[in-house]
């Protein structure tokens, strides 16, 4: 197989295909500890794409609750079952030294391509239906230890629970080395040159369902009543700039756009000549991945480099996030608890609007307050975040100081 670069892994790796990469990358980066499981994102998404006769089934979007729950049921733990029994402790990563080809270190195990059996180009599985059928499970089931250890930490910190679960928002990834692509063999899975959304032509697909077998998220689904797969299309006419409500620039997705939990920040990234992410420290999406190094890819050791991002629960125990997000959640934790003025500013245009923004920039404000955080002192500053769209006109601005509305007597609260 052709050698690639996969920059999450820092290391090359073989591929089905050759490096091709497009001009603009579709990416987005999900904040955990914000998402309370109210699925209107997962509604959303239902509502404008999967509603039709043979897509029951079909959640292009769903939050889980982990650790039990996942949509197919328990598709994570599946797969790293394969990886382990197809290379037994090797899902290990050097984390002697990292720098920028490198961030989270090397990753010296083995990827769903490398580990693929030889008629097939990735190692993976076909979910039974049964494992299709429910798609919130375990909801709010939480894992850990009763009774003395049960407990919130002392003296206000922010530590580790010893009683823990999270909700994990998934969608499609748009993977730059998409496991659903590589594995089919009518090449009806195809990545978009102009902003890397991955799409299955649904004249070329003849429903062998390989993709489904081989996306190590399974998010690659089939329709009986077609005979073909389907997956989430990132809804690409609010992307191209083409949904009326965006006025002729690039808009987030539905299931972005109505975040309740404000969670989500999505856009698009440059791509450079190489297949890197192109050096632009005023896009927000690069600034939170490759700058601060607080949003960290979901299974990384997959292979597939996704692009959906996340910054990793701040109480859920250590072991258990350096498996879902690598060696690099440790660090990511470190920041988003104590972050430096620019990232609690850049933090403030999560769903603050649906236009993508492109670019940013902070305007220093007065200091408002100070709080203590693990011991540390963390100075507050009211600054000002300006986001501009894809034109560069101001899309939003908004300061760290969330204003104050005091409701006035004569409209007194009636519930
Ligand atoms: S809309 Fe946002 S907060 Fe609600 S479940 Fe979806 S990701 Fe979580
Ligand atoms: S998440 Fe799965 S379906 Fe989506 S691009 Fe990656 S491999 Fe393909």
């Amino acid at each position: 197989m052709p050698k690639v670069k996969n920059w999450q892994l820092g290391r090359e790796m073989d591929y089905r295909y050759d490096e091709a990469h497009p001009e603009w990358q579709f990416a987005a980066v999900f904040n955990i500890n914000r998402c309370i499981a109210c699925q209107t994102c997962t509604m959303a998404c239902k509502s404008t794409w999967t509603f039709s006769r043979g897509q029951e089934y079909m959640w292009w979007n769903n939050v889980e609750t982990k650790p039990y729950g996942g949509y197919p049921k328990f598709w994570d733990v599946k797969t790293l079952e394969l990886m382990e029994q197809a290379n037994p402790n090797g899902q290990r990563w050097n984390t002697a030294t990292s720098d920028k080809e490198a961030p989270y270190g090397v990753y010296e195990g083995k990827t769903v391509f490398e580990l693929s059996p030889k008629d097939r180009f990735a190692l993976g599985y076909l979910p039974t239906d049964d494992e299709w059928q429910v798609p919130n499970l375990y909801e709010d089931n939480a894992v850990g230890p009763r009774g003395e250890e049960n407990k919130y930490p002392k003296g206000g910190g922010l530590d580790e629970h010893g009683t823990w679960f999270f909700y994990l928002a998934r969608i499609c990834n748009h993977c730059t080395y998409p496991a659903c692509l590589a594995a089919c063999p009518r090449q009806a899975p195809y990545k978009r040159p102009e902003d890397g959304i991955v799409l299955i032509d649904q004249q070329r697909c003849w429903g062998y369902r390989r993709c489904v077998e081989a996306c190590p998220y399974k998010k690659a689904m089939y329709r009986p009543e077609t005979k073909t797969s389907e997956k989430c299309i990132a809804c690409y006419p609010r992307i191209e700039g083409k949904d009326p409500l965006g006025g002729g620039v690039p808009i987030e997705t539905r299931c972005m756009s109505v975040c309740v939990g404000k969670i989500r920040l999505q856009g698009l990234v440059k791509v450079d000549g190489n297949g890197e992410w192109a050096h632009d420290p005023e896009n927000p999406l690069y600034y939170l991945v490759r700058e601060e190094k607080v949003g960290l890819p979901l299974y990384p050791q997959f292979g597939t480099e996704p692009n959906i991002y996340y910054i990793p629960p701040r109480w859920v125990p250590r072991s258990y996030l350096h498996q879902m997000f690598g060696p690099g959640a440790d660090h990511a934790i470190e920041r988003y608890v104590m972050p430096s003025r620019k990232l609690l500013a850049v933090l403030q245009l999560f769903r603050a609007t649906r236009t993508i923004i492109f670019r940013f920039e902070v305007i220093e404000g007065k200091k408002i307050g100070e709080a203590n955080v693990n011991g540390k002192t963390l100075e507050l500053f009211d600054d000002t975040v300006v986001g501009y769209d894809k034109n560069g006109k101001e899309a939003i601005r908004m300061n760290v100081l969330e204003p104050f509305h005091l409701r006035d007597e004569k409209y007194p609260n009636s519930i």
